[in-house]
């Protein structure tokens, strides 16, 4: 596929995460009212390690219902809290108008790589938690849409394809409607995990995350911490252009569009962007797409 032919019919959600200042909190805005037009499917914020955004995810997410077209989605872990202080953030989603909710085991306070303890009083990972906001006050007639976390290229923690395949069916038992992948720039380690995912009986959306992370730098630490690997022609494509941010960027719209592109052509249709919370980048990567922003429809 050509950039001649970009595909028609994908659907895009962006991630963002909650500012820690305000002048970052007043980029992410610029940023979500620059992206509002290019409708996406949703949009989800990130939890903090720990739940250490616990407050600014919540405020994030109610301004994007008060304040924007948007249909937010927010991320919940399960790490140091217990199982009330979890259904609790989850209470205070819904009176913010949230119904949407990655649900997340997360990772220990010492970061990624570090071994998982469950809270004493806590859940033991992400499928109680899918179970518990499943089941969460039916009587009040809502039902929560519940995205989860999958691995193309295996987690860290992984003890296999096969056992990674179970947790992610036991994710679909327990009620979750998507999965959403962690970042991967080979289109065949997507491919293969979908095709084994569905051989697996495993029959919810695997949502494609794409990255759209400039600095090469960051990028290679992330990748080394979560698993995700990083191709010898990425390498040599970002080489040299440590002090040339410009490039980087139309790099990484590039090689994120035509990662979509090539997809796309295998009948994806659902694309999710991490955005970095930056907005240029991600229009961009829709442009490239043929997703141009437009006015809502009256
Ligand atoms: P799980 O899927 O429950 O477990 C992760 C992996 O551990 C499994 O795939 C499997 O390989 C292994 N594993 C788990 N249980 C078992 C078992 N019983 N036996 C054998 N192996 C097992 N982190 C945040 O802190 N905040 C966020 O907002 C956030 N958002 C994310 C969004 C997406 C789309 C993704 C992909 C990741 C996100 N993360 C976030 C990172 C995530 O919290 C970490 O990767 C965490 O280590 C695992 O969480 P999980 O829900 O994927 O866990």
């Amino acid at each position: 596929m050509s950039l001649q032919h970009a595909p028609k019919n994908i659907h895009v959600s962006f991630e963002f995460f909650p500012p820690k200042t305000e002048k970052a909190e007043d980029k992410l805005w610029e940023s979500v009212r620059r992206l509002e037009p290019v409708h996406p499917e949703f949009v989800s914020v990130t939890y903090g390690a720990g739940g250490s955004t616990r407050d600014r995810t919540h405020r994030t997410v109610k301004r994007m219902v008060e304040e924007t077209n948007l249909v937010p989605a927010a991320h919940l872990t399960c790490v140091s809290a217990s199982k009330a202080e979890v259904m609790g953030v989850v209470d205070d989603y819904l009176d913010a108008g949230v119904q949407h909710i990655v649900a997340l085991r997360g990772d220990p306070p010492e970061g990624m790589g570090a071994k998982f303890e469950a809270h004493p009083e806590g859940f033991s990972g992400s499928i109680e938690l899918i179970e518990a906001i499943r089941n969460y006050k039916p009587a009040l007639g809502k039902r929560f849409e519940i995205s989860v976390a999958a691995y193309p290229e295996a987690h860290p923690d992984s003890h296999g394809l096969k056992r990674d395949l179970e947790i992610l069916k036991a994710k679909q038992d327990a009620g979750a409607d998507r999965a959403i992948t962690q970042f991967f720039f080979e289109p065949d380690h997507y491919l293969s995990f979908l095709d084994a995912a569905r051989d697996a009986g495993i029959h919810i959306p695997i949502v494609p995350g794409i990255m759209l992370q400039p600095n090469f730098n960051g990028l290679k630490r992330i990748s080394a911490l979560c698993g995700a690997t990083l191709p010898n022609w990425l390498h040599e494509l970002y080489e040299g252009l440590d002090d040339d941010a410009e490039q980087r960027e139309l790099i990484t719209a590039n090689v994120a569009a035509d990662l979509t592109m090539k997809l796309a052509d295998k009948g994806v249709k659902d694309f999710h962007f991490y955005t970095l919370n930056k907005a240029g980048l991600s229009l961009s990567t829709c442009r490239l797409l043929g997703i141009k922003p437009t006015a809502k429809a009256a």
